[in-house]
């Protein structure tokens, strides 16, 4: 059966194809059991152009947008979403840096000099992001560079899933930037979050649970098809039981694909229900990645919790989409008062 997109495959992605094999892929188990930095698979996206995936051709850049940012995080999810979200986090970092940082960020940024992040979610307002309560400014967005003096990494991050990330606190103690590291106007940090962040990271949050569920509905429906019931003759997917739930982990897969495809045709096009569907595919893909994940492992049974179908990473990797602001309740929320015709915001 065919899973293809209805875009025709461009050529970032073919680019992209001799890292997931060569890189992303054999590294993938080291670094869930380690939870080592992907730093050999930053290394070989810099070196195929992929870091400047979303920067500007006259910085040196691919000029690609939200869709091939997304697509991009969704292949390299389907190996290790640990690197995918890496990947994720520099791509919404640098659109932010393309449309307001200094022209020589964004060049070392394109040419694979730099990878970048974004530190939104803070301990004082915790998941709401919304609503920063750090000083220097109430609204602002700031380029801070890794070695800025007195900014420091609380602890490594040591997760469920996604065990490779890096998203780890960071305090800034008296940390001084110069006033042109302000990324945008003064008090249009809230816009600019609305307008580029937003989007990006909602569109590619999806596609990284896209690419996870896919993953773990090809590997299940694989073992499921090959595993056999020898005092019986039948193999796992000759039971209807279990057909059936590969079929709702299929079905939830695809309606994943059309929304995310669809809402970028949303955005692409300018289409009123634009802001509903950067809403709702972070939400869709969050818990539906979780069901399809959670049916993966019970399809195929010890063998997965053994660790043996490989489904068994994609389960434990899939349950930060719903936590991750903006976390699908709060989403739920946002998404409600739209449907209800109240302001987002207050
Ligand atoms: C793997 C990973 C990577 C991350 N990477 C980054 C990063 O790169 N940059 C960054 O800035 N942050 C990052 N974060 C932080 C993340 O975005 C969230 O801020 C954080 O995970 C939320 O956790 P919390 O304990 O603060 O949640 P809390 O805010 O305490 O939420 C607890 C529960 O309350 C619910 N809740 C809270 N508010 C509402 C509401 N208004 N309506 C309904 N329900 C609500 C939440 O949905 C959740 O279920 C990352 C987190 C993870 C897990």
């Amino acid at each position: 059966m065919s899973t293809a997109t209805t875009v025709p495959r461009p050529s970032y992605l073919d680019a992209l194809e001799p890292v997931l094999t060569g890189i992303i892929a054999p590294a993938a188990g080291e670094i869930d059991r380690t939870a080592a930095y992907p730093q050999a698979a930053l290394d070989a996206l810099a070196q195929a152009g992929l870091l400047g995936l979303v920067s500007a051709k006259e910085v040196g850049g691919l000029g690609e947008g939200i869709r091939a940012a997304t697509l991009v995080v969704e292949q390299i999810a389907r190996h290790c979403a640990s690197t995918a979200l890496v990947v994720c986090m520099h791509y919404a970092a640098a659109a932010v840096i393309e449309a307001h940082g200094p022209r020589a960020v964004r060049e070392a940024i394109a040419e694979g000099r730099a990878v970048t992040t974004l530190a939104f979610s803070e301990a004082g307002s915790r998941s709401h992001f919304w609503a920063p309560v750090s000083t220097a400014t109430a609204s602002g967005i700031w380029l801070v560079p890794a070695n800025a003096e007195g900014l420091r990494v609380t602890a490594p991050f040591d997760g469920l899933g996604l065990r490779g990330n890096y998203s780890s606190p960071v305090t800034a103690d008296g940390v001084i930037v110069s006033q042109d590291a302000m990324l945008g106007e003064d008090g249009k940090g809230f816009d600019i979050m609305m307008t580029i962040v937003l989007p990006y990271f909602q569109f590619m949050s999806a596609g990284c649970c896209l690419g996870m569920m896919e993953a773990a509905t090809t590997k299940a429906a694989a073992h499921v098809g090959g595993t056999k019931l020898e005092h019986i003759g039948q193999s796992l997917a000759d039971l209807p039981t279990v057909r059936a739930y590969v079929a709702r982990m299929r079905i939830k897969t695809d309606m994943v694909r059309a929304l995310l495809l669809d809402g970028l045709d949303a955005l692409e096009n300018g289409r009123e229900d634009a802001m509903l569907r950067v809403l709702e595919v972070k939400a869709a893909a969050g818990e539906a990645s979780t069901e399809v994940t959670d049916l993966a492992m019970r399809v195929s049974g010890g063998a997965a919790f053994r660790k043996e179908v490989g489904v068994e990473r994609h389960f434990r990797d899939a349950r930060a989409a719903t936590v991750m602001a903006p976390t699908t309740d709060a989403l739920y929320d946002f998404i409600g008062k739209a449907a209800c015709g109240l302001p987002l915001f207050g």
